[in-house]
């Protein structure tokens, strides 16, 4: 028998690759849609097929989905800085919400019926309690989370009308490096890359943005979880799909870590010191997000193996020492 197709869109970014990655290593073949407006050439898994095209462009979807007979969507191609959705909302319900329409009408035409999305803890805004469970009210504090709520919201009626077999994925906040790829991002936002940057002298300083939130150092608390984790869960959630839709999980590891706690842990792992300063608040950030993975841990056996923020930030400095500039290095 042939091996299955999944389509990975945004399979030259930071969690696309290593999905795709995981992917190949199962026997899936796998073709990346990838505009390169954010993605890497070099954090494309081989043999991976590659389609240099934007995700708005329903018909070269639908016909790329024919073309390779595909069975299954994996959609990742968005924008992801908060900050930036606060300035420009409408380039994220362009990007992220139109952008994953023409997709679900892409296959709606070429009768592609699995789809794995890439949903956010942005979606709940400020919870009501922590640990955050999937049946909790959804409020986002920003246009980055509206955007991806907008999608999820979508996607039940394509289950009840299109027969769409469709997986939310919310995600914490995906961290960590694998040997051979890792966070790169133009520019950089995501806290642990700008604090390593720090560490290697790249930039001169780190800022912490707020230190008089209601938590006990003042700062922003997340829930940081492994790329490869992340990964693994989309792997279950695909053969999931096989047997029934409709499936929806937070991915976390159900453990908080403040801003100036995963400075230490970046001061730990790296041996160096760095300069840390304090500034305002970023509009739109939530104090604390931390998941109850309870779900997927119950329902499709999950279980991540990275458990701790110092083994989380030692991936990510490994590959952050080996390519100080990302994937632009010689
Ligand atoms: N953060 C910070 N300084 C920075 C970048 C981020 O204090 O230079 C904080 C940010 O306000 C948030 C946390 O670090 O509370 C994680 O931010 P990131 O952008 O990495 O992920 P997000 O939680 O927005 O998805």
């Amino acid at each position: 028998m042939s091996p299955e197709t999944i389509l990975v869109t945004g399979g030259a970014g930071y969690i696309g690759s290593v999905v795709s990655a995981q992917l190949l290593e199962r026997g899936y073949r796998v073709v990346i849609v990838d505009n390169f407006c954010h993605g890497h050439r070099a954090a494309i898994p081989a043999p991976s097929i590659v389609e240099e095209l934007d995700i708005q462009d329903t018909e070269r979807l639908a016909q790329v989905m024919r073309q390779y007979q595909v069975g299954a969507v994996m959609h990742f191609a968005a924008f992801i800085e908060v900050g930036e959705s606060m300035r420009q909302p409408g380039r994220y319900f362009s990007n992220n919400t139109a952008g994953a329409l023409s997709v679900l009408q892409a296959m709606v035409q070429a009768q592609v019926e699995r789809f794995v999305f890439s949903s956010t803890a942005a979606v709940y805004g400020n919870p009501e309690r922590t640990p955050i469970t999937e049946e909790m009210e959804l409020r986002p504090t920003n246009a980055y989370g509206e955007s991806k709520l907008l999608v999820e919201r979508m996607l039940p009626w394509f289950e009840r009308i299109h027969g769409l077999r469709t997986a939310r994925l919310r995600y914490f906040n995906a961290s960590g490096n694998t040997p051979q790829r890792g966070e790169d991002h133009h520019p950089e936002t995501h806290l642990i890359p700008l604090i390593m940057e720090a560490a290697l002298g790249q930039r001169p300083q780190i800022a912490i943005y707020g230190e008089d939130y209601p938590t006990p150092d003042g700062t922003c608390i997340r829930d940081y979880v492994h790329v490869c984790d992340l990964a693994s869960a989309h792997l279950l959630a695909l053969e999931k799909l096989r047997e029934c839709g409709n499936l929806l999980y937070n991915l976390g590891s159900g453990q908080g870590y403040s801003v100036r706690q995963v400075i230490e842990a970046v001061r730990q792992v790296s041996g160096r010191d760095f300069k840390v300063v304090s500034q305002e608040r970023r509009p739109g950030d939530p104090a604390v997000l931390v998941a109850s993975s309870a779900k997927i841990r119950r329902e499709l056996g999950w279980k991540p193996r990275f458990e701790s923020i110092e083994e989380i930030v030692a991936s990510a400095w490994e590959w952050k020492v080996r390519h100080p500039q990302g994937y632009a290095a010689p």
